[in-house]
């Protein structure tokens, strides 16, 4: 089976045995719980566009490994234009749901580990590329949903791995045994989590030789014995289980994030990819994130909807021709498409890898990743300013249907003949959703500190510029000798 539809996937998790808990509840059908849904209809879009032939070009690739026709998600990029196609994905997704559509993790765990296991083996002679690369095949064949795990709760974060107080801070090996090894640890803010077949884990920070228990990567059937997922909360999560349609903003769309808990877990040696290797932890973590913040078109997408959104409220408002409004929807635009420019310019400018593997510029995609954790604060912001204080002043779905107060909603909510207080509020109640509810979590404070935080950004930003060839143009031009001394 190549290629699931999004049917298919979504039977596929029913067949799983997650422990998942939320509210200090386990949760029994994590398919249909009415807070989990949205997010898992998020990631079967991945898998419905697939066959879509508008889309198939974007969505699919042709695997290295088999020749067959693959889901994007699950493919080792082979070229530029492979790197394009990924950010363009990115962005078709992000419209497509308004939200986090989770795949993106995985696919750069899968990338960066076709990588790294590469340059492992050649240092150590290892055999780290060939496990990876069978279980890669696996994961294309079967057209499997990935979580890629890196972030560690970090305890105290003044001190390395080996020197936590609490060792497990940070996941680690606490067994080595003939056929494999048990880890201990967790791993946080797992977008997908729970919708996903498969957990692919990475270090989170560069290391040193004494933390090389935790210099670890591996991967794991999401329902492996022993992991434990505790959902993260979203402001007005608990609105998705009022059984309205209106007042959640995105009806059908969402992300989630879990807490993911290795309670003493087993991996069998064919599914561990980097273990002790500690030199090898940073340009993992380096590689990883570099896709990562690639990925992170996929809030281009999401802002088109949010610009779209804006100008649909000043149209229902009879505001759309003031300079002032279309002055600030420029602006919007300028920037979301500055953000797209970012994504395709660190795909473009990509190079090959001795693994065979593409990789993106790593100085432009960290710029792109910086442009991400302001640009759609300031988008949010201009959305908001258009949509006016109506968007939290708001009264529900159910005061607009009741019988009481509906001829009062309607009357005092109505703005221009032709637009109908419904609709008003359906927009509005969108870029609520947008900017203040559940894929606020998405498309602002992941935008701020999903795939690192903004300093990460401009340590690698610091890191990759090449400033000595920048003072030698400086230099040339004003006629200052070079000291050959
Ligand atoms: Fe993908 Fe964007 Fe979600 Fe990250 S935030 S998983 S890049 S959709
Ligand atoms: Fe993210």
């Amino acid at each position: 089976m190549p290629m699931m539809t999004a049917q298919q996937y979504e039977e596929s998790l029913r067949a799983l045995n997650l422990e998942v808990y939320m509210f200090g509840e386990r949760v029994a059908n994590v398919v249909d719980d009415p807070i989990i849904r949205p997010s898992m209809n998020a990631v079967a879009k991945t898998y419905e566009l697939a066959h879509h032939p508008a889309y198939a070009d974007l969505m699919t690739a042709r695997s290295h490994l088999t020749g067959n026709r693959i889901n994007r998600f699950t493919h080792i990029h082979q070229s530029i234009d492979d790197l394009v196609k990924k950010s363009k994905m990115g962005r078709l997704l992000g419209r497509k749901t308004g939200c986090c559509f989770q795949r993106c993790v995985g696919m750069d765990a899968l990338n960066a580990l076709s990588i790294i296991t590469y340059n492992i083996d050649r240092k150590y002679e290892t055999s780290y590329n060939q496990r990876f690369t069978q279980y890669l095949r696996s994961v294309q064949e079967n057209d499997l949903m990935c979580d890629g795990a890196m972030t560690d709760p970090k305890g105290d974060r003044s001190l390395p791995p080996h020197q936590q107080p609490d060792p497990d801070h940070y996941l680690h090996v606490i067994e080595e045994k003939e056929d494999g090894i048990v880890v201990r640890g967790a791993k946080a803010h797992q977008t997908g989590a729970v919708n996903s077949h498969e957990v692919i884990v990475m270090p989170t920070i560069a290391m040193q030789e004494a933390d090389r228990e935790y210099a670890l990567s591996f991967a794991l059937p999401s329902d492996a014995r022993g992991i434990v997922y505790i959902m993260g909360r979203q402001s007005c999560d608990t609105r998705k289980m009022e059984g309205g349609t209106m007042d959640q903003g995105n009806l059908r769309y969402g992300g989630h994030e879990a807490l993911v808990v290795f309670d003493d877990v087993f991996v069998p040696w064919e599914r561990v990819f980097m273990y002790g290797e500690h030199e090898f932890a940073g340009p993992l973590v380096e590689m990883f994130a570099a896709y990562h913040r690639q990925s992170y078109a996929c809030k281009v997408g999401v802002g088109d909807v949010l610009i779209g959104a804006a100008q649909l409220a000043a149209e229902n408002n009879g505001v759309a021709g003031a300079s002032h409004i279309r002055d600030k929807l420029i602006e919007m635009n300028q920037l979301n498409e500055t953000l797209y420019c970012g994504c395709i310019a660190c795909a473009t400018e990509g190079q090959k890898k001795l693994s065979g593997t593409y990789a993106v510029n790593t100085l432009l995609a960290n710029v792109h990743k910086q442009n991400v954790t302001r640009f759609p604060y300031e988008i949010a912001r201009l959305a908001q300013d258009i949509a006016g204080g109506l968007m939290v002043t708001l009264p529900s779905e159910k005061d607009l249907n009741a019988g009481a107060t509906q001829k009062w909603v309607k009357k005092y909510f109505r703005t221009q003949p032709g637009v109908r207080t419904e609709d008003r509020m359906r927009i509005l109640r969108l870029i609520e959703n947008l900017t203040l509810g559940t894929a606020a979590v998405g498309y602002l404070t992941e935008s701020m500190h999903g795939a690192g935080s903004p300093q990460a950004q401009r340590i690698m930003i610091g890191r990759k510029v090449n400033m000595a060839e920048k003072k030698k143009a400086a230099m040339r031009l004003c006629g200052i000798e070079e000291d050959d001394s």
